[in-house]
């Protein structure tokens, strides 16, 4: 399954580094600010976490994904009353939108713990952050700042997550999409993910 591969991967990635060369730890949660895409099968596994929660956390994740769904609503490149990123959108109009809301904590992130609250449910990128991604053999995005700081680019290499390895988690979203009716490329965002109407019953 895409989600214990990717938890593993990164276990995998920690066995080749050095204590001092990485910095995650719980209550660091620089990750968890800005928004960015999800695939139908993680807004589900969201959308599963927060249902899954005390109702009085629940309201308070609900009612602050509202808030920064209503908030950046002009620059949602899709349908943001269904909480779908239009799969036609292009590169200017997702990097705009992403950059409104960069500083946005993420909803499931409780403080000032620094706590996710769907930890067991969160996305596979949430997984797989704060080491290098690797693709085909060469890096297709850095690590966290915080960690291997000074890392020759091979040494990145050496210790990053081969994010073809999560691939499958495709084969779950072409699933869901048939369940759902959508295009199972359609992208979303976890605050969009727990409030958008494409995604079933409200939760609260
Ligand atoms: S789901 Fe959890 S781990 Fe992922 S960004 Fe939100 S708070 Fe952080």
């Amino acid at each position: 399954m895409a989600f214990g591969t990717a938890s593993r991967l990164w276990d995998e990635a920690a066995r080749e580094t050095a204590t001092r060369e990485v910095a995650c730890r719980a209550g660091c949660f620089g990750c968890c600010i800005g928004l960015f895409e999800i695939s139908l099968a993680e807004a589900a596994l969201v959308r599963d976490g927060v249902a899954a929660l005390p109702e009085d956390v629940r309201a308070d994740v609900l009612s602050r994904a509202r808030r920064i769904v209503t908030e950046s609503v002009r620059a949602f490149p899709g349908d943001a009353e269904r909480g779908l990123l239009d799969p036609e959108r292009t590169e200017a109009a997702d990097d705009a939108y992403f950059e409104v809301v960069a500083d946005r904590a993420c909803p499931m992130l409780e403080l000032p713990s620094g706590r996710c609250r769907i930890y067991a449910a969160r996305p596979i990128t949430c997984r797989t952050y704060g080491f290098a991604w690797a693709k085909d053999g060469a890096v297709i995005h850095p690590p966290c700042g915080l960690n291997l700081p000074g890392a020759t680019a091979g040494r990145q290499l050496q210790t990053s997550i081969d994010i073809g390895r999560v691939d499958e988690a495709m084969d779950i979203a072409e699933e869901l999409a048939a369940e759902l009716g959508l295009d199972p490329e359609v992208e979303s965002t976890i605050a969009h993910a727990v409030v958008g109407s494409a995604f079933g019953p409200r939760l609260g």
